[in-house]
């Protein structure tokens, strides 16, 4: 399987039923985070305790809502009529840290919780600064991101975490944050040691050409090609039906007039 990811004889992405939170839970074990944090069906973490207690991780599971949106982002998760049903799981090697970050979380103390998810200080920072506006935008801080950036560096891609791609799993403070791309780095290297081809596919998938929409969200344009301030594609990526999405499978070309107008 090319996309496979197995550690101690078990798929982790069949495991864990998605390819981010099966990577959340390796960038643990390869100690470049210290806790990670998502949702889980009460079944699903039956299904995964024995490969915890294999690996030597420890969890703490939690019934309570998720307070920052980064690591709540997998398909099922968005479908709110689910989301009473699953559980927050915090995993850690170490058992107090991952106590640490649920009672972070539960007191909306962003800046100990972003922390010890490992996300870079100078991005904690800005997704404190910002919180306000967020809420404005969906609590969604990738525009804001998108308005502090000149340059942008494909390892620091979080749009694509809808379709179940992407490496860091916190809004950069910007796209070219050298902390970030440090600890994207640091990530890809990491998942080199179990599937070279997996790190190719993501670097990829990273490349993508993505329009961001306040309305209807995150377009994702597949095989792309870039002519002048024209771009070329061949299909679009769907979460929900939208008319922007109805629009944009009508044609095969997509032009930028200037940084926010297409
Ligand atoms: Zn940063």
């Amino acid at each position: 399987m090319m996309r496979a990811l197995i550690y101690k004889d078990q798929e982790l992405t069949a495991l864990f039923g998605s390819r981010i939170r099966a990577l959340e839970v390796l960038f643990v074990l390869e100690d470049i985070k210290p806790v990670c944090r998502f949702e889980l069906q009460p079944q699903q973490l039956m299904d995964v305790e024995p490969f915890f207690q294999s690996a030597n991780l420890t969890y703490l599971a939690s019934s309570i809502q998720p307070l920052m949106t980064p690591e709540q982002d997998t398909p099922d998760a968005q479908q709110q009529s689910q989301l009473s049903e699953l559980t927050l799981v915090y995993i850690s090697k170490n058992r107090s840290l991952a106590q640490e970050a649920r009672i972070a979380e539960t007191r909306f103390d962003h800046r100990r919780f972003g922390t010890l998810l490992g996300y870079p200080q100078c991005c904690i920072q800005f997704f404190c600064e910002h919180l306000t506006e967020a809420e404005e935008l969906h609590h969604d801080h990738t525009l804001i991101t998108a308005r502090q950036s000149t340059t942008f560096n494909p390892l620091l891609n979080i749009s694509l975490q809808f379709f179940d791609w992407r490496i860091i799993s916190h809004y950069p403070c910007h796209f070219n944050c050298p902390a970030s791309i440090d600890q994207a780095q640091r990530m890809l290297k990491a998942i080199a040691k179990y599937n070279k081809d997996l790190v190719t596919e993501i670097e990829q998938h990273m490349r993508s050409l993505v329009l961001y929409t306040n309305e209807t969200g995150v377009h994702v344009f597949e095989g792309a090609k870039k002519k002048g301030n024209n771009f070329y594609y061949k299909s679009v990526l769907l979460t929900s039906t939208n008319p922007v999405h109805d629009l944009l499978m009508k044609g095969d070309t997509i032009k930028k007039i200037s940084i926010n107008h297409v």
